[in-house]
């Protein structure tokens, strides 16, 4: 991962009254699996458009290998777009539908075979190449979609939420296979997501948008475990927000502090488990469990401070059944958790 691969400087862009994009300053290296990360109408898709060529900035600047492509035509730019919808042409085969850029920049016939093969092995639907696309699956079209993108080797490839269309199970399949797939042929992958679920799984590093603007850039660890604004810790994953009085009574200082409900262990109020290692190292608090939510493999529990506030504390179902969980509900518990995992939101 040496070099940049993307630049943005102060992009902007504007839709009428519309602020879609609002000044981006952001870098992408060669090789990564960087992901766009924001919620409908942050403006991902937009930044993405912009980078493709599709849209044109209002303002800023796009570098590209560190040239600067703002003003080139979509076709001048080394980058290839991959659609949710695909786009694949029913008439064609998917060998054909693979070579056809290859075809468009006159590479001879016997080598667009050659090479629309290989991209088709690289997505493994090897022999499927006679097949069209309405005899395949979802989840083989895609493929075709990306072995189609691959084929001319773009220095970037950008893809616009290309699983959005899939089932669960067929997603998180492709998550995985995607990101071989990325790592084995080296190129960069710009992925836009509203899933952070997904962006977490699958990216080197993330840059999470809200109303146009960047919230933070950084790697998943980054982003989960050190969120810098208060949305991020609220959109990436589920999070605790201790705010005002309740964060002066529990952390013991002012602020807005995050912590994750998966750290919080809770017990009876009664019982001794929680209080022996009472310590500098852990902060607890007292509550009246007010719902309990539960999952199967795991079990939610939200439960009302006395200090005010109310904090979400999530434990695995290892030895506990559902009526156990059950029979917390209303009952008086301790929490308790590392202060090492009671983190600081700057904004
Ligand atoms: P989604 O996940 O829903 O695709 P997004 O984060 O990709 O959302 P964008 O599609 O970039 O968001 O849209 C950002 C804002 O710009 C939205 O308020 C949207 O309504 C507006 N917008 C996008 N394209 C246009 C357009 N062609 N004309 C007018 N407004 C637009």
């Amino acid at each position: 991962m040496e070099g940049s691969a993307i630049r943005l400087h102060d992009l902007r862009k504007s839709f009428g009254e519309t602020t879609a994009v609002a000044g981006i300053d952001l870098e992408i290296r060669d090789g990564e699996f960087f992901s766009l990360l924001g919620p409908s109408g942050s403006g991902k898709t937009t930044v993405l458009r912009m980078i493709a060529g599709f849209e044109t900035p209002t303002g800023g600047r796009i570098e590209l290998a560190g040239q600067d492509v703002t003003g080139l035509a979509p076709f001048e730019r080394d980058v290839h777009t991959v659609f949710q919808d695909y786009a694949l042409f029913p008439h064609m085969t998917v060998e054909q539908n693979v070579a056809y850029a290859l075809k468009v920049r006159k590479v001879p016939k016997a080598e667009r075979l050659v090479r629309a093969r290989k991209a088709l092995a690289e997505v493994r639907l090897d022999g499927y190449g006679k097949r069209r696309p309405g005899q395949l699956s979802g989840g083989q079209r895609q493929r075709v979609a990306l072995a189609r993108a691959l084929v001319g080797r773009p220095r970037v490839l950008l893809l616009d939420e290309p699983l959005g269309a899939l089932d669960l199970k067929l997603r998180e399949q492709m998550q995985v296979e995607l990101k071989a797939l990325q790592r084995e042929v080296g190129i960069t992958f710009v992925f836009v997501t509203h899933d952070q679920e997904e962006a977490l799984t699958m990216s080197d590093r993330i840059a999470v948008f809200d109303q146009g603007r960047l919230e933070q850039v950084g790697t998943p660890a980054e982003i989960y475990e050190r969120p810098v604004t208060s949305f991020v810790a609220s959109f990436v994953g589920t999070s605790n927000l201790l705010v005002g009085e309740a964060a002066q009574r529990v952390v013991g200082t002012h602020g807005t502090f995050s912590v994750r409900p998966e750290k919080i262990r809770i017990a009876e109020e009664s019982a001794e488990e929680l209080t022996d290692a009472d310590g500098p190292e852990h902060t607890t608090a007292v509550g009246t469990v007010a719902e309990v939510v539960y999952l199967g493999d795991s079990t939610r529990f939200l439960v009302d401070l006395d200090a005010g506030g109310r904090l979400t504390a999530l434990q695995q179902n290892l030895e506990t059944s559902a009526e156990d969980v059950a029979a917390y509900r209303g009952t008086r518990v301790r929490l308790r958790w590392q202060r090492r995992h009671t983190v600081h939101v700057p904004d």
